[in-house]
């Protein structure tokens, strides 16, 4: 069974109570009862004391002449609250009864030495009754008393208590569950109004928010978590929308020039020279494309978090020889020195194919957004851990370092220039940086270079 949440709250709150009440009533119960009864031996006491008063004894006999009258008396009377005497000698004989007992006697134990009460039924009377031991100057136990008297009336007050306390409790509980149930139905309220307004929210209008509650309690803490979430997940899917684009927009511009050349390609027959030229051109922009659908497949493995690495020391000056003649074409054709002024001993303890295409991407960047004939310089700051590279180019505008490892981001600079690229290098170094627990960092001022760092962790 689903109960809705405001009637588990009731359930919950009337169970623990309907605990509480049940252990307050048997508290009181319990006080009642033995206030009743203590009251009850109070006066059997005083009868005790009453006949002690009248009874001697000699040697180890009984005598019980000295008994006042008054008691005589008033025992053989038929009262409302009879009071029921009884003495029996050591032996357990019969020794005086008062004449409201007629020919009937009371209970007693001959075994016991100390004064001890209980209830018992008497000739259709509920009566408490206690029995005293009669004892000499010597100690030694001559008989008992019995006295008996009725509790009728403490029996009726306490099965009246019991009642008024076995009904109030069933009938307590039920109201205590409505008030509970009410209570917490106008508690959720809010959350209701909170289910509403977020139900509302959908991919067409991602961008409304709820609004928030005037009392800063934890359903103004909760709408103000699904509105953090709601800008999270509309950030993102901009940010999918712009991706589409600019897949779309990248691949398309290749594909754009593919065609027109293969147009004007077959419009007449050519010289082999010139399909030379132009099919060259088509293998150009194809790479282009696999390098774009490269990357993408790159920053998706990374994405869904499939790639294992395994980490060894690497030595960093190696790694930058390898690359630099990998890139010594580009380097000549811009008249580029790249100085890797590492020591040989420097190791770096990171995966060797992420940390190869980290280093790749800074140092291509750093080769195609330098300006001709400025060198390149590589260097290591032993203190910090930290490899630099700084150039001598274009530089990157303050206000756009921020959006640098955005996918497809571009400065505005980079992108009206002639220098091709794709605005995805950064963003694939960031993140397997990112895994390798290397923060990227990046200085530049526009027209003078750039630096960008890599920390290695210590
Ligand atoms: P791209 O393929 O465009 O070079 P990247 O992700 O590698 O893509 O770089 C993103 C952008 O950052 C570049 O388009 C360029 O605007 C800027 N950038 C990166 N490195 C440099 C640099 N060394 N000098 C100036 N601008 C740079």
């Amino acid at each position: 069974m689903s109960l809705r949440f405001k009637n588990r709250i009731a359930l919950f709150n009337t169970a623990a109570a309907a605990i509480t009440t049940l252990l307050v009533f048997i508290v009181l119960y319990l006080v009642v009862y033995y206030s009743a009864y203590r009251h009850l031996d109070s006066d059997l006491r005083m009868e005790q004391e009453e006949v002690f008063a009248g009874i001697h004894w000699k040697g180890d006999s009984l005598i019980l002449e000295l008994l006042p009258e008054r008691l005589e008396k008033e025992h053989s009377q038929a009262e409302v609250s009879p009071v029921f005497l009884q003495v029996v000698d050591s032996k357990g004989q019969l020794v005086f009864r008062s004449a409201n007992l007629q020919d009937d006697h009371l209970l007693f134990a001959d075994s016991l030495t100390s004064e001890i009460f209980i209830n018992v039924d008497f000739a259709g009377n509920k009566i408490r009754q206690g029995q005293f031991p009669i004892i000499n100057d010597t100690g030694k136990l001559l008989g008992h008393l019995v006295v008996g008297i009725s509790r009728e009336e403490s029996v009726i007050i306490l099965s009246n208590l019991l009642l008024t306390l076995c009904l109030a409790f069933p009938l307590m509980l039920l109201v205590f569950y409505l008030a509970t149930s009410w209570a917490a139905s106008h508690g959720i309220a809010p959350v209701h109004k909170l289910i509403d307004a977020t139900g509302m929210i959908s991919d067409n209008n991602i961008s409304t928010r709820i609004p928030l509650p005037s009392r800063r309690d934890e359903i103004h803490q909760l709408a103000t978590t699904i509105n953090e979430l709601l800008d999270r997940i509309e950030k993102s899917l901009t940010r999918e929308k712009q991706i589409t684009a600019d897949i779309s927009h990248e691949l398309r511009t290749p594909i754009t020039s593919i065609r027109g050349t293969l147009e004007v390609l077959i419009r007449k027959a050519r010289e082999p020279k010139q399909y030379e030229e132009k099919i060259e051109h088509v293998i150009g922009e194809v790479d282009s494309m696999t390098t774009i659908i490269d990357q993408l497949l790159q920053l998706s493995r990374l994405d869904a978090g499939n790639l294992t690495m395994s980490k060894t020391d690497i030595k960093l000056k190696e790694l930058l020889l390898i690359i630099k003649e990998r890139w010594s074409l580009r380097l000549n054709e811009k008249n580029i020195v790249l100085q890797i002024d590492i020591p040989e001993g420097v190791t770096v303890h990171a995966d060797h194919g992420f940390l190869l295409i980290i280093l790749e991407n800074l140092v291509s960047n750093a080769i195609k957004y330098s300006q001709p004939s400025q060198p390149i310089d590589c260097f290591w700051n032993a203190g910090e851990s930290m490899f630099m590279i700084r150039d001598h180019g274009i530089g990157i505008p303050q206000d756009q370092i921020p959006y640098l490892f955005d996918r497809f981001y571009r400065t505005d600079s980079s992108r009206s220039s002639q220098v091709q690229g794709n605005g995805l290098g950064l963003a694939i170094a960031k993140n397997l940086a990112g895994l390798l627990q290397i923060t990227i960092g990046v200085s530049s001022q526009t027209g003078t270079g750039t630096t960008f760092s890599l920390q290695f962790p210590s």
